[in-house]
């Protein structure tokens, strides 16, 4: 199976998680930040090693380091130009790439600004990709941090970019203790506005935080979601089946069709399923998909888990075997959620079907 060659759909990469290693040496020299490593390949180990730690604290210092070198025009646009020429390179035909603003206004810039140069970096990399004769689509997801309190001012923003790139709105940050309701004003304000969100839940934190991603964030996807598991009850029954039964956060997030964003290298890396086990093989996907839950395969922070898509769906069929049927079904469901018109999807579900075919 050539997976590269397929096409891909990616729901759930951070911006600021995604940059190349070459790329922060250069920013950071501009700017004088002084980096854990000065040559690309340690510094690209540095964060590998950081991520796989096991230690929270380690993994979120990563991020100081890729969001430093980002708060100048220069920098956002040169690593939302990349991210999309990165993604093209796996053939992803879809991406949202999701930031928090934010965090991104620390030298000056406003936070219309942010957005805007970031806007201008996916669109000259759309271009690039699209001159050579290829195609990819992408879409922001403006982030407020769930532990802050600048949800309804990043809501607005989201909104008032909403026909110049911004798709979608997230929460992300520090899920446990602080709950979408924190932020229902700005969630509210979304919901009056039609504007789509999806919620980083089920990953640090359990059912209850998934419910109220639903009911308060009214997400439309789940960041993950991937705790989800822990509202399905499996007992074996004297014919030595298994009896399933889905709690109601799972029975609504399953007959809603509501598509989790699960992202396999990162949900082992930080532990999201550790109540299961510690291998690939202990990831509840499978149980998931099994069960018609709308599983998506994405990245989450592409240079931290050191992967790719290509690499994900490629660790996914290593541990469950999937054949390629299972990996369209993946690009299908994720083509369903994107937020995008009906007509776009359903020119990207056609694009799927079509690369799958020629691959068979
Ligand atoms: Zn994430």
């Amino acid at each position: 199976m050539d997976i590269q060659a397929l096409p891909k759909i990616s729901l759930h990469d951070h911006l600021d998680g995604g940059l190349r290693p070459q790329t922060i040496i250069e920013l950071a020299q501009k700017i004088g930040h002084v980096l854990p490593a000065d040559n690309a390949l340690d510094l690209g180990r540095w964060f590998s090693e950081a991520a796989n730690s096991g230690s929270l604290v380690r993994y979120l210092e990563t991020f100081d380091h890729t969001v430093a070198v980002m708060q100048t025009r220069e920098g956002l646009e040169r690593v939302a130009y990349e991210a999309v020429i990165d993604l093209a390179a796996q053939n992803v035909i879809y991406a949202e790439l999701r930031w928090a603003p934010e965090q991104h206004i620390s030298q000056g810039l406003t936070l219309d600004e942010t957005v805007e140069a970031v806007q201008d970096g996916l669109e000259r990399g759309m271009a690039e990709v699209e001159d050579r004769g290829d195609f990819i689509r992408t879409g922001q997801l403006v982030t407020a941090m769930r532990h802050a309190d600048r949800a309804m001012e990043i809501a607005e923003l989201a909104v008032r970019h909403r026909n110049s790139g911004v798709v979608g709105f997230d929460i992300a940050g520090a899920e446990k203790g602080f709950l979408p309701n924190l932020h229902k004003a700005a969630f509210d304000y979304l919901a009056d506005e039609l504007f789509p969100v999806t919620v980083h839940a089920g990953e640090a934190d359990g059912v209850e935080s998934i419910r109220d991603a639903i009911v308060s964030g009214r997400a439309l996807r789940l960041g993950h979601g991937v705790r989800l598991v822990e509202d399905i009850m499996f007992s074996r029954t004297e014919g030595d089946t298994d009896l399933v039964v889905l709690g109601p956060v799972a029975q609504w997030v399953h007959d809603r069709g509501i598509a989790l964003e699960t992202s396999p290298s990162s949900n082992l890396q930080t532990g999201a399923f550790e109540m299961l086990g510690d291998t690939m093989a202990d990831h509840p996907f499978d149980i998931l998909y099994d069960l018609g839950f709308k599983v998506t395969v994405n990245t989450d922070n592409r240079l931290m888990s050191a992967t790719n898509l290509t690499r994900e769906l490629e660790i996914l069929v290593d541990t469950f075997g999937y054949s390629l049927a299972d990996l369209e079904q993946f690009q299908l469901n994720a083509a369903e959620a994107a937020f995008q018109g009906l007509p776009e999807r359903e020119e990207l579900m056609d694009m799927i079907e079509n690369g799958f075919a020629e691959a068979r």
